[in-house]
């Protein structure tokens, strides 16, 4: 019999869970973590850690070691987001055959869905040691955000994982589940997931058996990574001041004090100040070693990030317009995500509702925890299962004259939907149609992200306005978009073709599949 997880693929940790016997069950490594660091190490010749081995290489090794990959997955390579994430990192960011961004590690260039299997393949064999048995599919979320193309990489990765993924579900969807599990009352609720690497809220009807998400609203750019870098900037800016250094282009004092900050935020969440020391941080050419030592209260480090929460609190607010609500006619308020262990979070959440949020399931495991009742549900013979349904998070569009877009899914659609459109040829004899997608909030296209081009080729040359195409877009249930052209006089139906999609090509991910799975 084959046996399902939820596994939640975080940006900085991931969690994977099980119902059995009717109860969850978060799965912990042989050290008793029931959350991994998503950080992938590569050694010499093949050798590869995942978890918390690689966490520790992350600050000896930078440059052959990859955390945070979620935030290359299914992005292009010239992408703001990609040119913002390089100035980031220390290992190499390469451009791939498609356009995708990859890493490059020691020469090697690698797609982000392989990096990203090494992660899933590590949560499998967790799973797997625990229970004994062979695990062979899961349901993993993402980002109630993620655009068509990073669903589908998460896919690819969980191929070359040798996983079956048997759904896609968003992060917060994951979350309700977990928290609506068995309530079985009509009931609003706003998702608010801060975690180490984006920012989520979902406004969520639950009904029941019926989680409904109302509206989404994100921030792909914004986590708790970002606190550790504009303090971790603080304590740089600090540490130059009083040795008269100039340091700030030396990647390992960088992260050493992006790592101090973590920590101190960590340790500020049980204290009102804390010490931070970072011993031999910087060594000069003439072999000088520097400690760095600081002192840090919550009202000191409050005043740094607060602008950081606000953000969070403005895109509450989107998601509430978006969904025609307001903090008032929200029931329950969830918090999910690491980040909201932190007491300023949850302070600016309540006021910023009016209500205590709801914190009764470990916000680190609650994901993981829905993903795993979903997983049951899939599975289960009985039909007892939750129905789902998502929303798109973004519109889906096609350009049309002059570079604007034209809407056909209008974002917060309840999915799986599909839109159709009908195109003519513009000219006499013309032979094809380009129909290029997007994706996004813009009127403009070159604003959003494009999906694809959808090429319909040896049209019969007749008059202008003489073939009229059909073209049907469909959102699936995991959020992927698919495009089928119909026309009864021509027959053209198998004629598509999908150029400028960024991503992994189907003999790439089969290549890329781990060889080891069966053990
Ligand atoms: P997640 O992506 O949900 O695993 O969240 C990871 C983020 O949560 C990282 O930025 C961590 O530094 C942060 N985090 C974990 N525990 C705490 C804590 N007790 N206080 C504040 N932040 C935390």
């Amino acid at each position: 019999m084959s046996i399902a997880v939820g596994i939640d693929l975080g940006t900085s940790n991931s969690c994977v869970a099980m119902v059995k016997d009717g109860e969850t069950l978060v799965f912990a490594d042989s050290e008793g973590r029931r959350t991994q660091p998503s950080v992938v190490a590569f050694g010499y010749g093949s050798s590869v850690v995942v978890g918390p081995r690689a966490r520790r290489q992350l600050v000896h090794a930078p440059e052959s070691t990859v955390s945070s990959v979620k935030r290359l997955i299914g992005r292009r390579y010239d992408s703001p987001e990609v040119e913002r994430f390089k100035a980031q990192t220390a290992y190499g960011i390469a451009e791939g055959d498609t356009g995708d961004a990859r890493v490059r590690i020691q020469g090697k260039v690698m797609s982000a869905p392989e990096i990203s299997a090494h992660v899933l393949r590590h949560m499998r064999r967790i799973a797997e040691e625990s229970l004994g048995e062979q695990v062979t599919q899961a349901v993993i979320t993402v980002p109630a955000y993620f655009n068509d193309a990073q669903r589908q990489a998460t896919r690819d990765a969980a191929t070359i994982a040798g996983i079956e993924c048997l759904r896609i579900i968003n992060e917060p969807t994951a979350a309700a589940l977990a928290y609506g599990f068995r309530q079985g009352k009509r009931q609003h609720i706003a998702v608010y997931d801060l975690g180490g690497g984006t920012f989520d809220v979902s406004i969520l009807r639950i009904d029941d058996d019926l989680f409904e998400v109302i509206a989404t609203s994100g921030d792909t750019f914004l986590g708790g990574d970002d606190f550790d870098y504009l303090v971790g900037d603080r304590f740089l800016a600090a540490f130059e001041k009083e040795t008269g250094l100039s340091v700030s282009d030396n990647r390992t004092v960088r992260l050493k004090l992006r790592d101090a900050a973590e920590r101190a935020k960590i340790a500020l969440s049980n204290a009102e100040e804390v010490e931070v020391g970072v011993q031999a941080l910087y060594r000069s050419p003439q072999g000088r070693e520097y400690d760095f030592r600081t002192k840090v209260d919550r009202y000191l480090y409050a005043s740094w990030v607060m602008p950081l929460i606000d953000r969070t609190l403005t895109v509450c607010n989107e998601a509430l317009s978006a969904a025609s609500m307001t903090t008032r006619t929200v029931d329950h308020v969830l918090l999910v995500g690491g980040m909201t262990r932190y007491p300023l979070v949850r302070e600016a959440v309540a006021r910023h509702f009016g209500k205590a949020p709801n914190t009764s399931v470990n916000p680190d495991e609650v994901v993981a925890i829905g993903a795993a009742i979903q997983a049951s549900n899939l599975t289960a013979t009985s039909v007892s299962a939750s129905v789902l349904l998502d929303v798109t998070p973004q519109s889906l569009s096609v350009r049309t004259i002059g570079g604007y877009c034209e809407v056909l899914i209008p974002r917060n659609s309840a999915i799986p939907t599909e839109a159709s459109r009908v195109f003519n040829t513009a000219w006499d004899d013309q032979t094809e149609v380009r129909v290029a997608v997007y994706q996004g909030g813009s009127r403009l296209a070159e604003e959003n992200e494009l999906l694809g081009q959808f090429v319909l080729d040896n049209l019969p040359p007749l008059p202008r306005g003489q073939i009229r195409v059909r073209i049907t877009f469909e959102i699936d249930a995991d959020g992927i978009v698919h495009v089928r052209a119909v026309d009864d006089k021509v027959g053209l139906a198998r004629s598509i073709r999908i150029e400028a999609r960024a991503g992994m090509s189907q003999e790439e991910i089969e290549s890329a599949r781990f060889d080891d799975l069966n053990f």
